[in-house]
Protein backbone atom coordinates (compact mmCIF):
# COMPACT_ATOMS: atom_id res chain seq x y z
CA UNK A 1 0.00 0.00 0.00
CA UNK A 2 0.57 3.86 -0.44
CA UNK A 3 1.24 6.11 2.70
CA UNK A 4 1.36 9.78 2.45
CA UNK A 5 3.32 10.62 5.91
CA UNK A 6 3.19 14.92 6.61
CA UNK A 7 5.87 16.43 8.59
CA UNK A 8 8.46 13.49 7.43
CA UNK A 9 11.26 15.80 9.06
CA UNK A 10 9.81 15.89 12.34
CA UNK A 11 11.58 13.14 15.06
CA UNK A 12 7.56 11.29 15.73
CA UNK A 13 7.81 11.06 11.62
CA UNK A 14 11.49 9.26 11.40
CA UNK A 15 9.96 6.39 13.52
CA UNK A 16 6.61 6.21 11.77
CA UNK A 17 8.65 5.93 8.69
CA UNK A 18 10.95 3.63 9.41
CA UNK A 19 8.33 1.76 11.17
CA UNK A 20 5.77 1.87 7.71
CA UNK A 21 8.92 1.04 5.72
CA UNK A 22 9.49 -2.09 7.26
CA UNK A 23 6.37 -3.24 7.81
CA UNK A 24 6.36 -3.23 3.55
CA UNK A 25 4.49 0.17 3.00
CA UNK A 26 5.78 2.82 -0.16
CA UNK A 27 5.97 5.87 1.63
CA UNK A 28 5.90 9.76 0.61
CA UNK A 29 6.66 12.03 3.12
CA UNK A 30 6.09 16.10 2.89
CA UNK A 31 8.83 18.18 3.28
CA UNK A 32 8.86 22.01 3.83
CA UNK A 33 11.80 22.26 1.72
CA UNK A 34 14.08 20.02 -0.83
CA UNK A 35 16.86 19.92 1.13
CA UNK A 36 15.03 18.37 4.31
CA UNK A 37 12.92 16.46 1.63
CA UNK A 38 16.89 15.24 -0.07
CA UNK A 39 17.91 14.65 4.02
CA UNK A 40 14.89 12.39 5.09
CA UNK A 41 15.22 9.61 2.42
CA UNK A 42 19.34 9.70 2.13
CA UNK A 43 18.55 8.87 6.16
CA UNK A 44 16.90 5.70 5.51
CA UNK A 45 19.05 2.54 5.77
CA UNK A 46 18.14 0.78 2.88
CA UNK A 47 21.12 -2.03 2.24
CA UNK A 48 18.84 -3.86 0.73
CA UNK A 49 17.03 -1.62 -1.77
CA UNK A 50 13.71 -2.94 -1.44
CA UNK A 51 12.54 0.25 0.58
CA UNK A 52 10.97 2.75 -1.49
CA UNK A 53 10.51 6.07 -0.11
CA UNK A 54 10.03 9.72 -1.53
CA UNK A 55 9.38 13.51 -0.67
CA UNK A 56 7.26 15.75 -1.61
CA UNK A 57 7.72 19.30 -1.09
CA UNK A 58 4.77 21.04 0.92
CA UNK A 59 4.88 24.65 2.48
CA UNK A 60 3.55 26.51 5.35
CA UNK A 61 0.33 24.13 6.38
CA UNK A 62 -1.74 26.47 7.33
CA UNK A 63 -2.10 27.93 3.66
CA UNK A 64 -5.71 26.72 2.51
CA UNK A 65 -5.15 23.94 -0.16
CA UNK A 66 -1.69 23.45 0.81
CA UNK A 67 -1.64 19.45 0.76
CA UNK A 68 -3.77 19.78 -2.53
CA UNK A 69 -0.80 18.80 -4.90
CA UNK A 70 1.28 15.88 -2.27
CA UNK A 71 -2.34 13.77 -1.75
CA UNK A 72 -2.58 13.65 -5.75
CA UNK A 73 1.40 12.75 -5.81
CA UNK A 74 1.62 8.71 -5.40
CA UNK A 75 0.87 6.62 -8.67
CA UNK A 76 -0.88 4.16 -7.41
CA UNK A 77 -2.83 6.49 -5.43
CA UNK A 78 -2.44 6.34 -1.64
CA UNK A 79 -4.41 4.16 0.47
CA UNK A 80 -3.44 5.98 3.78
CA UNK A 81 -2.08 9.36 5.16
CA UNK A 82 -0.74 10.07 8.23
CA UNK A 83 -0.55 13.53 9.50
CA UNK A 84 2.38 14.19 12.06
CA UNK A 85 3.18 18.00 10.85
CA UNK A 86 2.27 20.11 13.96
CA UNK A 87 4.36 23.15 15.50
CA UNK A 88 5.71 22.28 18.88
CA UNK A 89 7.97 24.30 20.75
CA UNK A 90 7.78 26.23 24.24
CA UNK A 91 7.63 29.50 22.80
CA UNK A 92 5.70 31.75 20.29
CA UNK A 93 5.99 35.13 19.11
CA UNK A 94 2.56 35.10 17.74
CA UNK A 95 0.60 31.98 19.05
CA UNK A 96 -2.06 32.17 16.45
CA UNK A 97 -0.05 32.31 13.67
CA UNK A 98 2.83 30.03 15.23
CA UNK A 99 1.14 27.64 16.31
CA UNK A 100 -2.40 27.42 16.09
CA UNK A 101 -3.22 28.33 12.63
CA UNK A 102 -0.78 25.76 11.28
CA UNK A 103 -2.16 23.10 14.09
CA UNK A 104 -5.59 23.67 13.37
CA UNK A 105 -5.86 24.54 9.90
CA UNK A 106 -3.32 22.17 8.86
CA UNK A 107 -5.54 19.32 10.00
CA UNK A 108 -8.51 20.54 8.41
CA UNK A 109 -6.64 21.09 5.54
CA UNK A 110 -5.27 17.29 5.17
CA UNK A 111 -8.48 16.29 5.33
CA UNK A 112 -10.34 18.57 3.24
CA UNK A 113 -7.82 17.70 0.02
CA UNK A 114 -8.19 14.27 0.63
CA UNK A 115 -11.86 14.05 0.50
CA UNK A 116 -11.44 16.49 -2.88
CA UNK A 117 -8.65 14.44 -4.56
CA UNK A 118 -7.92 11.14 -2.83
CA UNK A 119 -10.58 9.25 -3.23
CA UNK A 120 -8.69 6.32 -2.84
CA UNK A 121 -7.61 6.54 0.52
CA UNK A 122 -9.16 4.15 3.12
CA UNK A 123 -7.89 5.66 6.91
CA UNK A 124 -6.28 9.09 7.56
CA UNK A 125 -4.26 8.82 11.53
CA UNK A 126 -3.64 11.85 12.88
CA UNK A 127 -0.59 12.53 15.74
CA UNK A 128 -2.94 14.19 18.48
CA UNK A 129 -1.38 14.12 22.05
CA UNK A 130 -2.15 13.64 25.68
CA UNK A 131 -2.68 17.49 25.45
CA UNK A 132 -5.82 16.88 24.20
CA UNK A 133 -6.72 14.59 26.40
CA UNK A 134 -5.63 15.88 30.15
CA UNK A 135 -7.17 18.80 32.28
CA UNK A 136 -4.62 20.43 34.57
CA UNK A 137 -4.61 21.68 37.54
CA UNK A 138 -8.12 19.71 37.85
CA UNK A 139 -7.17 16.20 37.00
CA UNK A 140 -9.72 13.44 36.72
CA UNK A 141 -9.30 10.50 38.94
CA UNK A 142 -7.71 8.41 35.54
CA UNK A 143 -7.51 9.72 32.09
CA UNK A 144 -7.99 7.58 29.60
CA UNK A 145 -9.52 7.98 25.74
CA UNK A 146 -12.89 9.36 27.44
CA UNK A 147 -11.16 12.18 28.62
CA UNK A 148 -11.06 15.95 26.89
CA UNK A 149 -8.88 18.67 28.02
CA UNK A 150 -11.21 21.88 28.81
CA UNK A 151 -8.74 24.03 27.72
CA UNK A 152 -10.26 27.63 25.97
CA UNK A 153 -9.59 29.29 23.02
CA UNK A 154 -8.73 32.36 24.45
CA UNK A 155 -6.48 30.54 27.49
CA UNK A 156 -4.68 29.45 24.34
CA UNK A 157 -3.85 32.95 22.69
CA UNK A 158 -3.56 34.42 26.07
CA UNK A 159 -1.02 32.53 27.43
CA UNK A 160 1.79 30.99 25.64
CA UNK A 161 2.27 28.23 28.49
CA UNK A 162 -0.77 27.58 27.35
CA UNK A 163 -1.17 27.45 23.45
CA UNK A 164 0.22 24.36 22.47
CA UNK A 165 -2.03 22.60 24.19
CA UNK A 166 -4.85 24.12 22.97
CA UNK A 167 -3.43 23.62 19.46
CA UNK A 168 -3.95 20.39 19.95
CA UNK A 169 -7.15 19.84 21.79
CA UNK A 170 -8.80 22.38 19.02
CA UNK A 171 -6.98 20.21 16.07
CA UNK A 172 -7.81 17.01 17.41
CA UNK A 173 -11.66 18.28 18.00
CA UNK A 174 -11.87 20.20 14.27
CA UNK A 175 -10.98 16.40 12.66
CA UNK A 176 -13.72 14.59 14.63
CA UNK A 177 -16.12 17.10 13.71
CA UNK A 178 -14.68 16.80 9.81
CA UNK A 179 -15.25 13.15 9.63
CA UNK A 180 -18.38 14.07 11.75
CA UNK A 181 -20.25 16.78 9.03
CA UNK A 182 -18.42 16.22 5.98
CA UNK A 183 -19.21 12.10 5.64
CA UNK A 184 -15.53 11.39 3.81
CA UNK A 185 -15.07 7.75 2.11
CA UNK A 186 -12.25 7.62 4.54
CA UNK A 187 -12.40 6.99 8.58
CA UNK A 188 -10.03 8.59 11.35
CA UNK A 189 -8.08 7.87 14.43
CA UNK A 190 -6.06 9.62 16.41
CA UNK A 191 -2.62 8.65 18.57
CA UNK A 192 -2.54 10.47 21.75
CA UNK A 193 0.82 10.05 23.03
CA UNK A 194 2.22 11.50 25.95
CA UNK A 195 5.76 13.29 26.43
CA UNK A 196 7.66 10.61 24.41
CA UNK A 197 11.29 10.01 24.41
CA UNK A 198 13.35 7.99 22.25
CA UNK A 199 16.61 7.95 19.81
CA UNK A 200 16.47 11.34 17.75
CA UNK A 201 16.24 11.11 13.96
CA UNK A 202 18.88 10.54 11.78
CA UNK A 203 18.02 13.48 9.55
CA UNK A 204 18.51 16.17 12.57
CA UNK A 205 21.00 18.56 10.97
CA UNK A 206 21.96 18.64 14.15
CA UNK A 207 21.34 18.82 18.61
CA UNK A 208 19.87 22.74 18.74
CA UNK A 209 17.18 21.26 15.82
CA UNK A 210 16.40 18.04 18.32
CA UNK A 211 12.72 18.51 18.98
CA UNK A 212 11.37 19.49 22.38
CA UNK A 213 10.32 16.46 24.38
CA UNK A 214 13.83 14.53 23.91
CA UNK A 215 15.57 18.47 25.32
CA UNK A 216 15.91 16.84 28.93
CA UNK A 217 17.41 14.20 28.17
CA UNK A 218 20.37 15.64 25.92
CA UNK A 219 20.52 18.74 28.33
CA UNK A 220 21.34 16.00 30.72
CA UNK A 221 23.49 14.76 28.76
CA UNK A 222 25.79 17.56 27.96
CA UNK A 223 26.24 18.22 31.80
CA UNK A 224 23.58 21.29 31.47
CA UNK A 225 21.83 20.05 34.70
CA UNK A 226 25.15 19.49 36.67
CA UNK A 227 24.81 21.78 39.35
CA UNK A 228 21.11 21.71 39.16
CA UNK A 229 18.54 19.46 38.09
CA UNK A 230 15.76 20.87 36.53
CA UNK A 231 12.44 20.49 37.30
CA UNK A 232 10.00 17.50 36.26
CA UNK A 233 6.94 19.59 36.13
CA UNK A 234 4.40 19.64 34.71
CA UNK A 235 4.93 16.18 33.12
CA UNK A 236 5.32 13.52 35.22
CA UNK A 237 4.26 10.60 32.36
CA UNK A 238 6.55 9.48 29.07
CA UNK A 239 6.17 6.56 26.12
CA UNK A 240 8.44 5.44 24.06
CA UNK A 241 8.63 6.83 20.28
CA UNK A 242 9.00 3.28 18.67
CA UNK A 243 6.06 2.40 20.47
CA UNK A 244 4.37 5.97 19.41
CA UNK A 245 5.06 4.64 15.55
CA UNK A 246 3.96 1.26 15.82
CA UNK A 247 0.49 2.68 17.00
CA UNK A 248 0.39 4.51 14.10
CA UNK A 249 0.89 1.98 11.61
CA UNK A 250 -1.19 -0.84 14.03
CA UNK A 251 -4.38 2.36 14.11
CA UNK A 252 -3.88 2.38 10.45
CA UNK A 253 -4.00 -1.03 9.20
CA UNK A 254 -6.13 -2.83 12.12
CA UNK A 255 -9.99 -2.54 10.68
CA UNK A 256 -11.48 -1.65 14.26
CA UNK A 257 -8.91 0.90 15.02
CA UNK A 258 -11.64 3.48 12.92
CA UNK A 259 -13.12 5.63 14.47
CA UNK A 260 -10.89 5.11 18.07
CA UNK A 261 -8.59 7.51 19.64
CA UNK A 262 -5.98 5.44 21.56
CA UNK A 263 -4.10 7.33 25.08
CA UNK A 264 -0.62 6.30 24.72
CA UNK A 265 1.60 5.95 27.94
CA UNK A 266 4.30 4.04 29.21
CA UNK A 267 4.95 4.77 32.69
CA UNK A 268 5.71 8.04 34.22
CA UNK A 269 8.78 9.39 34.83
CA UNK A 270 11.04 12.45 36.55
CA UNK A 271 13.98 14.42 36.11
CA UNK A 272 16.09 12.19 39.04
CA UNK A 273 14.96 8.82 37.45
CA UNK A 274 16.32 9.72 33.83
CA UNK A 275 19.86 11.34 36.25
CA UNK A 276 19.62 7.47 37.86
CA UNK A 277 19.09 5.68 34.65
CA UNK A 278 21.86 7.19 32.74
CA UNK A 279 24.35 7.05 36.00
CA UNK A 280 24.01 3.56 35.84
CA UNK A 281 24.91 3.24 32.27
CA UNK A 282 28.72 2.16 31.53
CA UNK A 283 31.01 4.91 31.77
CA UNK A 284 33.73 3.66 29.87
CA UNK A 285 32.38 4.34 26.68
CA UNK A 286 29.77 7.28 27.61
CA UNK A 287 31.95 9.65 29.84
CA UNK A 288 29.53 10.74 31.74
CA UNK A 289 31.07 10.91 34.84
CA UNK A 290 31.13 14.36 36.29
CA UNK A 291 27.95 15.89 33.34
CA UNK A 292 25.12 14.32 35.67
CA UNK A 293 23.56 15.92 38.73
CA UNK A 294 24.94 14.03 41.65
CA UNK A 295 23.20 11.62 43.72
CA UNK A 296 22.30 13.81 46.59
CA UNK A 297 21.05 16.11 44.64
CA UNK A 298 18.80 14.13 42.68
CA UNK A 299 16.23 12.83 45.41
CA UNK A 300 13.18 11.59 44.48
CA UNK A 301 10.88 14.43 43.31
CA UNK A 302 7.68 12.71 42.27
CA UNK A 303 4.56 14.82 43.60
CA UNK A 304 1.49 12.40 45.44
CA UNK A 305 -0.62 14.50 43.29
CA UNK A 306 0.48 13.30 39.62
CA UNK A 307 -2.56 12.10 37.51
CA UNK A 308 -3.42 8.60 37.28
CA UNK A 309 -4.10 6.93 33.30
CA UNK A 310 -5.32 3.78 32.07
CA UNK A 311 -3.17 3.32 28.32
CA UNK A 312 -4.48 -0.20 27.93
CA UNK A 313 -6.68 0.35 25.13
CA UNK A 314 -3.31 0.49 22.73
CA UNK A 315 -2.87 -2.99 24.49
CA UNK A 316 -5.88 -4.42 23.69
CA UNK A 317 -6.34 -3.06 20.19
CA UNK A 318 -3.12 -2.18 18.33
CA UNK A 319 -0.82 -4.91 20.70
CA UNK A 320 1.38 -2.26 21.46
CA UNK A 321 3.67 -3.27 24.47
CA UNK A 322 4.70 -0.77 26.29
CA UNK A 323 8.58 0.18 26.16
CA UNK A 324 10.64 0.58 29.89
CA UNK A 325 11.72 4.04 31.05
CA UNK A 326 15.24 2.47 30.93
CA UNK A 327 15.72 1.28 27.97
CA UNK A 328 13.85 4.20 26.16
CA UNK A 329 16.55 6.81 28.44
CA UNK A 330 19.37 4.78 27.51
CA UNK A 331 18.53 4.19 23.65
CA UNK A 332 17.91 8.20 23.17
CA UNK A 333 21.17 9.15 25.36
CA UNK A 334 23.13 6.88 22.85
CA UNK A 335 21.49 8.09 19.92
CA UNK A 336 22.58 11.74 21.22
CA UNK A 337 26.50 10.84 21.49
CA UNK A 338 26.41 9.00 18.46
CA UNK A 339 25.18 12.02 16.93
CA UNK A 340 27.32 12.87 13.44
CA UNK A 341 25.35 15.48 11.90
CA UNK A 342 23.10 14.07 8.60
P1 LIG B 1 9.13 17.84 15.72
O1 LIG B 1 9.30 19.27 16.03
O2 LIG B 1 10.31 16.98 15.59
O3 LIG B 1 8.25 17.69 14.39
C1 LIG B 1 7.29 18.62 13.97
C2 LIG B 1 7.05 18.46 12.48
O4 LIG B 1 6.00 19.34 12.06
C3 LIG B 1 8.28 18.83 11.64
O5 LIG B 1 8.34 18.01 10.53
C4 LIG B 1 7.98 20.26 11.23
O6 LIG B 1 8.62 20.65 10.05
C5 LIG B 1 6.47 20.17 11.00
N1 LIG B 1 5.83 21.48 11.07
C6 LIG B 1 5.65 22.25 12.17
N2 LIG B 1 5.05 23.40 11.83
C7 LIG B 1 4.84 23.36 10.50
C8 LIG B 1 4.27 24.26 9.55
N3 LIG B 1 3.75 25.45 9.92
N4 LIG B 1 4.23 23.90 8.25
C9 LIG B 1 4.75 22.72 7.85
N5 LIG B 1 5.30 21.83 8.71
C10 LIG B 1 5.34 22.14 10.01
O7 LIG B 1 8.16 17.30 16.86
P2 LIG B 1 7.56 15.86 17.18
O8 LIG B 1 8.03 14.84 16.25
O9 LIG B 1 7.70 15.67 18.62
O10 LIG B 1 6.01 16.15 16.89
C11 LIG B 1 5.29 15.50 15.85
C12 LIG B 1 3.82 15.44 16.21
O11 LIG B 1 3.66 14.71 17.42
C13 LIG B 1 3.16 16.81 16.46
O12 LIG B 1 1.84 16.74 15.95
C14 LIG B 1 3.15 16.90 17.98
O13 LIG B 1 2.12 17.74 18.44
C15 LIG B 1 2.86 15.45 18.33
N6 LIG B 1 3.19 15.05 19.70
C16 LIG B 1 4.49 15.08 20.15
C17 LIG B 1 4.78 14.66 21.44
C18 LIG B 1 6.18 14.66 21.98
O14 LIG B 1 6.33 14.54 23.20
N7 LIG B 1 7.20 14.77 21.16
C19 LIG B 1 3.72 14.20 22.36
C20 LIG B 1 2.41 14.18 21.76
C21 LIG B 1 2.17 14.59 20.49
P3 LIG B 1 10.07 21.41 10.11
O15 LIG B 1 11.09 20.39 10.50
O16 LIG B 1 10.25 21.89 8.71
O17 LIG B 1 9.94 22.52 11.12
Amino acid sequence: GNVLLTGGSGFIAAHVLDCLLDHGFDVVVTARSDEKGQRIVKSIDNADGKKQASYVVVGDIAKEGAFDEAVKSANPPFDYVVHTASPYQLHWDDPVRDCLDPAIKGTTGILKSVKAYAPSVKRVVITSSSAAVLNPPNHREVYDETSWSEITWEEGVEDIKKTYRASKKFAEKAAWDFVANESPSFDLATINNTYTFGPIQRSLPSLEAMNTSNHRIRDMVLGKMRKGIAPTAPVFTFVDVRDVALAHVRAMTIPEAGGNRFYLVGGYFSNPRIADIIREMPDEKLKLKGKLPSKEETEEDFPDDHWRFDSSKAQRVLGIEYTSLEKSVRDTVESILGFKGA
